[in-house]
């Protein structure tokens, strides 16, 4: 038999998604393990927007609708976007898709030809790099470190741009490491891929949930950027609506056009009746929203009070979202609970083994100094994942 293509080949599966799907496969089997993978809220879709989903079930919402998603939504989506980040935009600005996962890897269709390159900070999300190469496209990673706070300077991006560059991914606040850039950091980013004649993708997901600094949409820095900006968000994370798979992109009508091109041929618009219950959930009063990140802020200082009492690893404060960065490139060199720990991806799989707690390993983020926690879970499996974390660095073994 022929081969399969060699894109496909090349693509590696989702790493966030392999660690959540196995922690609930050895939960299913019995085996007491807590889950820190995947960055899913653990809080339930809020009562009013279920039943907005369950009126357009009941009124038979059932039908095809527009490509690029209902009119209401993309007026909804608008009135937010202004009232929430203070950027106007057009129904016609607006593309709605199954999930910003699927909105990223159609703008990165969209905007890219095979053997161009995309600027990508590390440590990114996990799903940026294989989706740039699903375009034949290359992914140009550009490291950062702590003492950047993650973050990339315009000095270093400029650097890094060649005749082949189309566009950077930008995530604000960040998955994984929870960094913020601050509006004078995006308007000296933004200089630059304006001088260079750049897109810029603004993955912006995380936007309501950031507990130390002030969000700013890169689409609010100027119209100049907002021109070239393609801004990505979704219900998932603010409104815990992961499996409903809601998300948009907001960027100018000749982008928007091509992605909804792009969706007529591929998945279609996205589910009818999902797109009702988005509708509540941008159109509503946003209590709800609020309630779970008072939630959300709780566990986030809770876990930085304990690691920063950790002598073996260690981690920033995040700004945003809802992830600790570990560094355990201390405990590289040592045996933990009779492993040898060289790496992030050792540390990863010794305490999913000896400590019954799933993470991810940095390797995914592509950095492997380091082990990515999701605190969207209790704060009964936050206290008792970390107990078993200090257990594991004494070598004391849960399982
Ligand atoms: N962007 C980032 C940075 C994410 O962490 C996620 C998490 N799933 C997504 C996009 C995609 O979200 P979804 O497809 O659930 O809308
Ligand atoms: N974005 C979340 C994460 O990084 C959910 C999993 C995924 O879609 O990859 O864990």
């Amino acid at each position: 038999m022929k081969n399969i293509s060699k894109i496909a080949s090349g693509i590696e599966p989702s790493a966030t998604l392999a660690i959540s799907e196995l922690s609930k496969e050895l939960k299913a089997k019995g085996v007491d393990v807590i889950g820190f993978g995947a960055g899913e809220p653990d809080f339930t879709t809020p009562d009013n927007i279920k039943q907005a989903g369950i009126k357009a079930i009941e009124t038979d919402k059932s039908y095809y609708t527009a490509t690029s998603g209902i009119l209401p939504l993309r007026e909804a989506i608008c009135k937010y976007i202004n009232d929430i980040f203070g950027v106007q935009y057009e129904p016609s600005n607006i593309c709605v898709s199954s999930g910003a996962k699927h909105i990223i890897f159609i703008s990165l269709q969209v905007l890219l030809d095979p053997g161009d390159e995309v600027i990508l900070p590390a440590p990114y999300w996990v799903t940026y790099a294989e989706a740039i190469k699903m375009c034949g496209a290359v992914p140009v990673i550009l490291d950062t470190t702590e003492e950047t706070r993650f973050k990339i300077t315009p000095e270093q991006l400029e650097s890094a741009i060649t005749d082949k560059t189309k566009c950077l991914i930008l995530t604000n606040p960040s998955n994984p490491t929870g960094m913020l850039y601050n509006e004078d950091e995006l308007k000296a980013i933004g200089n630059v891929i304006i001088k260079n004649d750049l897109y810029l993708i603004a993955d912006e997901i995380y936007a309501t949930l950031v507990y130390n600094g002030k969000f700013v949409s890169a689409a609010a820095i100027s119209s100049e950027l907002k021109e070239r900006t393609i801004v990505i968000n979704g219900v998932s994370k603010t409104y815990a609506m992961t499996g409903w798979r809601i998300g948009y992109a907001a960027a100018n009508k000749q982008i928007i056009s091509a992605m909804a091109n792009y969706l007529s041929h591929s998945t279609g618009n996205a589910s009818n009746v999902a797109q009702y219950a988005a509708l509540e959930a941008y159109s509503c009063d946003q209590e709800s929203v609020k309630k779970m990140n008072i939630e959300f802020a709780k566990r986030r200082q809770y876990f930085i009070d304990r690691v920063s009492k950790m002598d073996k690893v260690s981690c920033l404060e995040p700004d945003g979202a809802f992830y600790i960065f570990m560094n355990v490139s201390k405990t590289f060199g040592t045996e933990l609970c009779g492993e040898k720990i060289n790496s992030g991806s050792d540390f990863s799989q010794a305490l999913l083994k000896h400590g019954l707690v799933a993470t991810v390993p940095g390797i995914a983020f592509g950095n492997d100094n380091y082990v990515r926690w999701s605190y969207a879970t209790s704060m009964e499996n936050i206290t008792e994942g970390l107990n078993r974390l200090e257990k594991f660095l004494n070598s004391e073994p849960t399982a």
